[in-house]
Parts: C-alpha cells; structure tokens; sequence
C-alpha cells in the first residue's frame, strides 16, 4: 500500500486575466475578473516521475494573448525535475495550452486517449469553431511523435502504475482525461479541463469550450467517484489552487505547491 505513494506537485506557468462571464455557458451576473491560471503538474512515486502537460512558450503566449508568470521547464527545474530525463509525460488533451513545448522532454513517451488523436485529426476540425483551442503545430508535433514511436495511445481507464490511472472523461474535449493519483492522503485526481475552477464541478456549470456538455456534466460525478473528497479533485485552471495548498518549498510560494 504505502509503495504506491506519490508527490504531486501543481507548477503554475501562466496567467490570463477574463471576465466571469467569460468562463460560463450562460455567462455570469458578477461584472467581476475571473482569471486563469495555467499548470503542469509533476507525480513522483516509486515507479518514476510523471509529468502531466506540457504548457506553452513565450511564442504562443504572445499569439494567444496570455501571459508567462515562470517558464514551464524552469519550474519543473525549481523542485529538481530535469525534463531532459522525463521518461513519462501524460497529455491530458490536444488544446494549445496543454500540448506545446514540444521537444522540452527529448526522452519521454507521451500518453495520450485514442479519442483525442482522433478528435484533433479528423472531421471535426473542419470546423473553424472546434478549432479555435486547437494549434495545428501542436497536433503535428504529436502526429511526429507518433511516427517517432514516442506515443503511448490510451482507450478509456488505464493503469499507468501502480497508484497511477488514467481515465478518460471526454465532454470539454472528445478525448479528454484526467490522472487518479495515490498518495499519503488518499486518492488524488488531477482534473486538468474536465472542471477548469472549482466552480465548474461544484456548481455544476459549463466552461464555454466544450465538445459535450452531457459528457462534461457526467465528468463531474465521475470524477467526483474517482476521488477521495471534494478537497481531493484539482482543477485545471483556478487561480485559488496556489493558495490552498503550501509551496512545495520556501521562495516557491504562489508558484510550486504539494497537493499531496
Ligand atoms: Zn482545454
Ligand atoms: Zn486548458
């Protein structure tokens, strides 16, 4: 049992600040900012590290509009991560703020849903709208990693490792998964995009991206089985991640957090 204990931590990289409305089918009443903020995060157990997500650059930044509060490779770099020998690098879907950087870990395998390749490749990104959170240099990149041998397809639940299971959630995006993690305080899940702010799952609302509402709906109690506690579901995108936990190291503050 205590074998199959992991460290998780959240590395913020981005910001994007946005109205409330802007984060909702149906928009919101509040005229209020409702920012994002942007992570990969890094799962440490006995079987090796896993990085979930690769963010973005500074090129896509300025194409996109947002903001990087702290390079990702200088983050996984401040809690001793040295992506140059990650071997295991988990995608949790092909949207540009999860899938770029593309050659940050010349080592790893990267895991990723059967659905999404295929989401990201065929006919529904003959619409200019489904392709909006897609990147084309993004899904090529993936597509060379494929003819690499560097891609690892998942279909559904998966164990990664002991303690470590993927499952895919869809809904927000056709192959969408989240990470079920095992640690000292239960069983963790790494929500990523399948609820972007807590308000998202505990509300029951929908972020305006989406492929399926029903699915994304659905996501929400099935993640909600998947882990221990509502204090045990992370969301992809919340600002208040960095203040509910503690900096996984002193100076590392609103920065690199422990959710375990
Ligand atoms: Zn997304
Ligand atoms: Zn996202």
């Amino acid at each position: 049992m205590t074998q199959d204990v992991h460290e998780i931590y959240a590395v913020r990289y981005a910001h994007h600040d946005r109205k409330a409305h802007e984060n909702y089918i149906g928009g919101d009443p509040h005229d209020v900012l409702q920012p994002l903020a942007y992570f990969v995060w890094v799962i440490r157990g006995p079987h090796g590290t896993f990085v979930m997500d690769t963010g973005f650059d500074a090129a896509m930044a300025a194409k996109r509009g947002r903001l990087i509060t702290r390079p990702v490779g200088e983050g996984l770099a401040a809690i001793g991560t040295d992506p140059e020998r990650v071997q295991d690098v988990i995608i949790s879907h092909l949207h540009y703020d999860h899938c770029g950087n593309h050659d940050l870990f010349p080592r790893a395998r990267y895991h990723l849903q059967d659905q999404e390749m295929a989401y990201a490749t065929g006919r529904c990104m003959c619409h200019p709208h489904q392709r909006i959170p897609f990147e084309l240099d993004d899904v090529t990149a993936m597509v060379g990693k494929v003819f690499a041998g560097r891609v690892v397809f998942h279909d559904g639940v998966e164990t990664l490792a002991p303690g470590v299971t993927l499952h895919r959630i869809g809904g927000h995006s056709k192959g969408l998964q989240c990470v079920r993690v095992q640690t000292r305080r239960g069983h963790v899940v790494l929500a990523a995009d399948a609820t972007h702010l807590y308000a998202h799952i505990t509300e029951g609302r929908v972020f305006p991206v989406t492929y399926n509402v029903a699915e994304t709906l659905e996501g929400y109690s099935t993640i909600k089985k998947l882990a221990d506690s509502p204090d045990h579901i992370i969301p992809g995108h919340d600002p208040d991640v960095v203040r509910r936990y503690p900096a996984a190291a002193p100076g590392l503050e609103d920065w690199i957090v422990r959710l375990d």
